[in-house]
Formats: structure tokens, C-alpha cells, sequence
């Protein structure tokens, strides 16, 4: 076989769909421009839908999805690509946790009502926003809005060659003391990362802002418990409830009741 059939033969066919968006999770991938040609090399990019208008191949090996699923059309797009790619990776809150899309999931159908005398036909047929997750099986994730660009090689690495890394859940507090820095808490500011899922090195917090959460809620945070500092350091529940909801909307540990996403289907 002639070298250049061999290598596609080999080589993992990817290919990135975005759905409800704001792409820059996109962006932060393509920005990267002096580290893009080497992971560019490791696989085949045969469909991007930010980059060209080269319709979707039937056959490829991993999925890279942005965006959160807000109508039946990217509903029914999601199932099929978990039918062909033998991995997912979502990427970005807006797949991960529904982001900022799944603000819109509460009284989701008054929603466009308030923007659309008549919804356009190009909304598809609306449901409440929801993650990618909560309609098919995801392999990997990589979090935050946007994403990190190493964080996004790295798992697009353990897709690509297996990894037995775990799910991470400890919360962002582990990675902020390590930091050595000083606890919003007790300069009286509301910080989410203390019930926000690691990971990204409390990026915020060391660079002097309180997390807003955008890794989403741990699965082994204790939201009561929580809310119990929040009034320990004489801080606002409704505040740090508000606060939560921008990336956690349709997140159950924080509804407390079946998510939206759950009732919509
Ligand atoms: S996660 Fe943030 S940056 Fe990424 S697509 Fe969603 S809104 Fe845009
Ligand atoms: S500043 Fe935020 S992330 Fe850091 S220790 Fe305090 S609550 Fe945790
Ligand atoms: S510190 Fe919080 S808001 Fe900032 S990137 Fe990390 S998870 Fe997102």
C-alpha cells in the first residue's frame, strides 16, 4: 500500500461540530496556531464546520463536539455522531454542563417569545437547553468557557491513546490552596470554587477573581454545606444560588429536583 493510503488509514479521522454556541471554544483551538500543525498531524480533520463548507464524511473515529442541544434537529445530530465515533469529546460549559444556553432552560418556552414575534425557522424545533451528556454517552470532556487549549491536547491525547485517568471531582479549593492564595471568603466575596469541579489550576482566583463556576458543579460537593460557609462568613445564599445558576441550570445537584432538561423529554 503506497505510503500516503497507509497513513490515512491509520491515522484517527476527527471530526468538530458546534451547536448552540458562541464557538469560542472554537477559537481558542484555532488561535493556537504555532501548536495546531503538530496535533494537526497526529490526526485527520475530515469535517469542521467553523473552517470549511465540506459536507459531514459517514465514517470517522472521534467526535469533538461544542455547544449546548437546544432543539430536536441537534438532538437527533449528537445520536448520530455517537453512532459513528467510537469517542465523544464535548468541549466547552455550553456541551459540558449546557452553560450558558441552559440559563434558558427554566420557563424555556416563553424564551423566544420574548425575542420573536414569530420563531424563525432556522431555531429548528426548540426544547430546553441541555447538555450533551444528558442525550448521549460522553467519553471525555474538557470543561471551563472557554476551554484551555493544553487542556483540550491533553484529552484529545487520552482518546486518542487510551488513558486510565479518572473523572476528576475534587473542587477548586485543593488547586487554590496549593496556589497559596488568599480565600475570597474571608476578604467577604462569594467564591464558586468552592463547590466547583477541578481542574484548572483556580485559574481565577490567581489572578485575583472569584471562580463563577464555569468548570461546573463536583460531584462530590456538598451544596448544603456550602451554603452553610456562605452564612458562616455573613454572605448571601440567595447571592451565591444566583451566582450558581449562570453553569449549573439544569444541573440536578443544584435544582434539587428533576432538571429541566429531565421534564422537557
Ligand atoms: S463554553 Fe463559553 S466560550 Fe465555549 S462556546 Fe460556550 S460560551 Fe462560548
Ligand atoms: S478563593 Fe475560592 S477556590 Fe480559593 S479556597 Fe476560597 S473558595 Fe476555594
Ligand atoms: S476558576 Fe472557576 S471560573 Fe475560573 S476558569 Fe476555573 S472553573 Fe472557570
Amino acid at each position: 500500500m503506497p505510503y500516503q493510503e497507509r497513513r490515512r488509514s491509520i491515522t484517527p479521522r476527527v471530526v468538530v461540530v458546534g451547536l448552540a454556541s458562541c464557538f469560542g471554544c472554537q477559537l481558542q483551538i484555532t488561535n493556537q496556531e504555532q501548536y495546531l500543525t503538530d496535533v494537526l498531524g497526529q490526526i485527520e480533520v475530515v469535517y469542521w464546520q467553523m473552517t470549511s463548507s465540506e459536507p459531514m464524511p459517514d465514517s470517522f473515529d472521534v467526535a469533538v463536539i461544542e455547544g449546548a442541544v437546544t432543539n430536536r434537529e441537534s438532538e437527533e445530530t449528537v445520536r448520530e455522531l455517537r453512532e459513528k465515533a467510537s469517542k465523544i469529546i464535548t468541549i466547552g460549559a455550553c456541551a459540558v454542563t449546557a452553560g450558558i444556553p441552559g440559563i434558558a432552560a427554566k420557563d424555556y418556552e416563553d424564551r423566544p417569545h420574548e425575542v420573536y414575534n414569530t420563531i424563525p425557522e432556522a431555531c429548528g424545533e426548540l426544547i430546553a437547553p441541555r447538555s450533551v451528556g444528558s442525550v448521549i454517552d460522553v467519553d471525555y470532556e474538557v470543561r471551563c468557557c472557554p476551554i484551555d487549549f493544553y487542556e483540550f491536547v491533553q484529552v484529545l491525547s487520552a482518546a486518542l491513546y487510551g488513558s486510565n485517568h479518572k473523572l476528576r471531582t475534587t473542587t477548586m479549593c485543593t488547586e487554590c490552596k496549593q496556589k497559596e492564595n488568599i480565600c475570597f471568603y474571608a476578604k467577604g466575596e462569594i467564591c464558586l470554587g468552592l463547590v466547583t469541579v477541578g481542574g484548572c489550576q483556580a485559574r481565577c482566583p490567581s489572578l485575583g477573581r472569584p471562580c463563577n463556576g464555569c468548570r461546573g458543579i463536583s460531584p462530590s460537593a456538598n451544596l448544603e454545606s456550602a451554603r452553610q460557609s456562605v452564612i458562616k462568613y455573613g454572605l448571601s445564599v440567595d447571592e451565591f444560588n444566583e451566582k450558581l445558576e449562570m453553569f449549573n441550570q439544569t444541573n440536578t445537584q443544584f435544582t434539587g429536583e428533576e432538571a429541566a432538561v429531565e421534564e422537557a423529554r
